[in-house]
């Protein structure tokens, strides 16, 4: 048996004949850059997400960065964030001269340690850029009460958690701006690169549709240095596609790792690999499946590689011990539990169309290795 890591050819299988057709209307029309289908996106992203505004834009790298740009983040200012991340997490700050001042994460979750922000707020303190790591949100409830103490605004990196909820309220829509990817390993993805951002401001809605365009919001005028950041009728015609399906694909992978911990659980390994945590009054839409190996990772995903299973590790460095961020000034031993579940994490499949036989075919291997 094979299991990939992911495999989009059942879901694109399925919905080819209304993605030609989809296609064939931008075609028709000729709307190769935002266009009509992009701006119906948008308006099914805002509802979606529970917010007044979602702007399309080329990546969720070029939303982070767009972000930032209207919260008019600047050279030598200073923005809190994760080091255990992505690495567009950081590079949107550095992109603008601004210094990422990195606050370790809380072990369980892998997202920001709430509790450590306060330490670190300074007068350069322009943004808190929290990230919902794997498809679960950050401790918003605790962050907004910070950034409403300081007055501080936050920038969510939801780029794996389209659709994720605490307490009820969806990513994005807990924040001043809200950055999604449609890159197409997540939740909802494209058929190649873009994003998006939300917002319930409407002068920073009015600022990041501009900003997407160089900064005019007349054709040639121009009121701000804006980036060529937009999204293709392409993209927009296929996402409105399958927008109508992301929440029963994330449904899909909730219960697949349901059924993982389920099996790992019986099979006695639920302590050994430590399991995903899912806080309480929150949505997980399982962008990853991941577990921790202490000591071993590395060994298991040669033997799982072997065997025909798909993983990854997200992320083998964190980004304090980046080459090109070596100038911020970090070291190895700044943020241990960002450095240990950089060496402990792997990733198993978790996709919508993964099979329960897959499921316990990976489970067996896991087992096997343990056993031996
Ligand atoms: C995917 C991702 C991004 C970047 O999105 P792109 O569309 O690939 O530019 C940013 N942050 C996180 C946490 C991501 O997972």
């Amino acid at each position: 048996m094979n299991v990939p890591l992911l495999d989009l050819s059942e879901q694109n299988r399925d919905l080819r004949p209304e993605i030609e057709a989809a296609l064939g209307r931008v075609l028709d029309t000729n709307g190769f850059i935002l266009g009509s289908e992009v701006k119906a996106l948008e308006e099914e992203l805002a509802e979606y997400c529970g917010t007044k505004h979602a702007i399309g834009c080329a990546s969720g790298s070029d939303a982070l960065l767009l972000a930032l740009m209207a919260l008019d983040v600047q050279a030598g200012d200073e923005v809190i964030t994760t080091p255990y991340s992505f690495f567009a997490t950081v590079s949107a700050i550095t992109r603008l001269g601004a210094v990422p001042v990195f606050v370790d994460i809380d072990p369980d979750t892998y997202n920001l340690d709430v509790g450590q922000i306060e330490s670190k707020i300074t007068e350069r303190t322009k943004a808190i850029q929290p990230v919902h790591l794997y498809g679960q949100c950050a401790d918003m409830k605790a962050l907004r009460e910070v950034s409403a103490k300081h007055k501080i605004p936050l920038v969510e990196d939801a780029a794996q958690a389209i659709g994720a909820e605490e307490n009820g309220v969806r990513a994005g829509a807990m924040s001043e701006v809200g950055c999604f990817s449609f890159y197409p390993s997540k939740n909802l993805g494209g058929m190649g690169d873009g994003g998006f951002m939300t917002t319930n401001d409407d002068d920073l809605a009015e600022k990041l549709f501009a900003l997407r365009v160089h900064g005019s919001k007349e054709r040639y005028y121009h009121k701000w240095v804006g980036l060529n950041s937009r999204l293709d009728g392409f993209q927009g015609a296929v996402l409105r596609v399958k927008l109508p399906h992301l929440d029963s694909w994330s449904d899909k992978r909730k219960a697949n790792a349901d059924l993982y911990r389920e099996l790992f659980t019986d099979s006695g390994l639920g302590e050994q690999l430590g399991l995903p945590f899912e806080r309480e009054n929150v949505r997980h839409i399982y962008n990853q499946y991941v577990v921790r190996v202490p000591g071993r990772r590395d060994e298991l995903r040669s033997f799982l590689t072997e065997a025909g299973i798909g993983t990854d590790i997200y992320y083998p460095v964190p980004l304090h011990l980046q080459e090109c961020f070596e100038y911020v000034g970090y070291n190895l031993g700044d943020f241990p539990e960002s450095e240990k579940a950089a060496q402990e994490t792997l990733a198993l499949p978790i996709f919508p169309e993964l099979k329960p036989e897959q499921q316990k075919f990976v489970v067996s291997r896991v087992l096997e290795f343990f056993d031996n």
